[in-house]
């Protein structure tokens, strides 16, 4: 009875809407439950080269030709028009999501990319660094990820080089799980995340996508050129949570790399 049934409710489901067939029998086929996402890594056989074959959803790491990160070698120079950041202090919510350090912000910061808005979701690290400036690599990158209002994504990459200690990083780095842990709002403690931002404004902006799996592509990504610091204390320290959590740089293609005129 039960193959049956199933097989005329995909009938059903093919005539009313062939995407929604084919993922149905995905979802059949596949060899866990739909709750068990694809093991992803960045070493081993689950790591970066392997990415696309791990899931049927995450073809578009391996498939794709817009994918982040890059090499920000030559940009062309182009009015690019102003990133401008409306971010506001925020009470601290952590999690350790196994991958990285994310920091999830509660609504009411944006960055604004020319005319639109988009809304500050959440921010998280890397090491090392993700993008590389002309062939080097910095020791950390965060990523402050936005959304605008019609779904769009907008990526912002901040290089971090071993200097003085990061104040703004300080209570992050303080509350941050050891181990893989759920959003835990830490009560009492806010965050700068605006003193995250370096002061020299000068970017590079490309079309990419995110760096993880399922690597989805439309993304605008702004990466500042000039690192902020941070202490080489504050740094091991996350290196001692995440030694490796960066993709490889990825082929540029057909894609243009910008630089602001600033
Ligand atoms: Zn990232």
């Amino acid at each position: 009875m039960r193959p049956l049934l199933a097989r005329r409710s995909l009938l059903s489901l093919a005539a009313a809407c062939p995407l929604c067939a084919a993922t149905a029998v995905r979802a059949q086929t596949a060899p866990h439950d739909a709750h068990d996402a694809p093991h992803w890594s960045y070493e081993g056989a689950g790591g970066p080269e392997k990415w696309g074959e791990l899931s049927a959803d995450f073809r578009t790491c391996s498939l794709g030709t817009q994918q982040t990160p890059v090499d920000l070698l030559v940009g062309i120079r182009a009015q690019t028009g102003p990133v401008a950041f409306r971010y506001q202090k925020m009470p601290l919510t952590v999690l350790n999501n196994g991958h990285t350090i994310q920091v999830n912000a509660p609504a009411g910061s944006h960055v604004m990319l020319g005319d639109t808005s988009y809304e500050l979701l959440q921010f998280h690290f890397h090491h090392p660094s993700e993008h590389l400036l002309a062939g080097k690599g910095f020791e950390m990158e965060g990523h402050f990820v936005h959304r605008a209002a019609n779904g769009a994504l907008a990526v912002v990459g901040v290089f971090i080089k071993p200097g003085a200690a990061n104040a703004a990083l300080a209570p992050i780095w303080q509350a941050m799980p050891d181990k893989e842990a759920p959003a835990t709002a830490i009560p009492g403690v806010t965050v700068d995340t605006a003193a995250l931002l370096p002061k020299d404004r000068v970017y590079f902006r490309y079309m990419g996508s995110l760096t993880t799996p399922p690597c989805t592509e439309g993304i605008t990504w702004t990466v500042f050129r000039a690192p902020v610091e941070a202490s080489p204390e504050q740094i091991r320290r996350f290196a001692t949570l995440f030694p490796l959590n960066a993709r490889p740089v990825q082929p540029l293609n057909r894609r243009f790399l910008l630089e602001s005129g600033a």
